[in-house]
């Protein structure tokens, strides 16, 4: 099951490199959300970047709003 993973071409979710391979295995570091990546450390930042995302869009929000209610 894990060589036909390998051979459909799976790729880290963050930096699309291959994932790693360990005995003939594929040994991905899968994350909770069950992507896919090269080790903790993709995952790490790959969550660390939709987080970021998220924190932005909630800022600019926050800041509609405060300029609406001042108006
Ligand atoms: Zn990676």
């Amino acid at each position: 099951m894990n060589i036909a993973v390998a051979q459909s071409g799976f790729v880290c979710a963050f930096c699309r490199k291959p994932l790693p391979i360990v005995d003939g295995r594929i040994q991905p570091w899968r994350s909770p959300a069950g992507q896919f990546f090269c080790n903790e450390f993709c995952a790490d930042d790959a969550e660390e970047a939709s987080f970021q995302r998220h924190l932005r869009g909630a800022g600019s929000a926050a800041k509609f709003k405060v300029e609406v209610s001042q108006a």
